[in-house]
């Protein structure tokens, strides 16, 4: 059967194959929290969402608890959401500043998001095992994105996972370091390029250790990526 995004989602949002994980999102969503109690959670697996004709592939961590895995959207419905779309606003990635709910409108332009797990974790912290069974998802969807010319890793979990799904699909040579930064560029050759930012969580932006205008000066270098020439198309 031929592959697709929204195939992808379908299988993303029925997968199981974590029963730590799946075990928590549950409870979460049936616990909940005081400020959401009116409201029925998600609870399953947080899909990708975004452009299929995206240059910009953006690759988070995993569903917020309160977040993606309550409003069935990766980065919305959160502070991290809240501090990420209006930068991908700004920067022209995104129709509208705000990420509340699935059905608020919201747009990418040129840009797909995703992230290296799909189901909120205990803690925020996926285990590595989990990483690597969710890659899956994240490979299809490369592979379903072709028109990609940057990549956009926030954090080093998802640079150590956008690494290790690029050196399976074959993109990269098998032992080349890559080493991950606050706006570091990686030439990927071919015409795309791998990029870090620090994820903007709020122990990164309450401190200041992630401002609006340090991921401003990223998306700023993403967009003279996608306006060099390139034989990607
Ligand atoms: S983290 Fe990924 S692989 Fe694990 S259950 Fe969730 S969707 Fe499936």
């Amino acid at each position: 059967m031929t592959d697709s995004l929204s195939r992808v989602q379908q299988d993303v949002v029925a997968c199981e194959r974590c029963p730590r994980l799946r075990a928590w999102c549950r409870r979460v969503a049936q616990e909940k929290v005081k400020r959401y109690q009116d409201q029925e959670y998600w609870g399953r697996p947080v899909p990708g969402f975004g452009d299929p004709a995206a240059r910009l592939l953006i690759v988070g961590l995993a569903p917020a608890a309160h977040g993606g895995n309550r409003t069935g959207r990766i980065f919305t419905g959160d502070r991290s959401g809240d501090f990420l779309f209006a930068a991908l606003h700004r920067a022209g990635f995104a129709s509208q500043p705000t990420s509340v709910s699935r059905d608020d409108g919201l747009r990418l332009i040129d840009c797909y998001v995703a992230a290296t797990a799909r189901c909120a974790p205990p803690d925020n912290k996926p285990l590595p095992e989990e990483i690597r069974s969710c890659r899956e998802y994240l490979a299809r969807e490369w592979a379903l994105l072709p028109r990609l010319r940057a990549v956009l890793a926030l954090g080093r979990i998802a640079m150590d996972g956008a690494l290790a799904m690029l050196r399976e699909a074959g993109r990269l040579p098998p032992r080349k370091g890559y080493a991950f930064g606050h706006g570091v560029r990686h030439d990927l050759g071919d015409g795309l390029a791998l990029f870090g930012s620090y994820h903007p969580s709020q122990q990164n932006t309450f401190t200041g250790k992630l401002t609006p205008a340090d991921l401003d000066r990223v998306l700023a270098a993403i967009r003279r990526q996608l306006g060099r020439p390139s034989s990607r198309g």
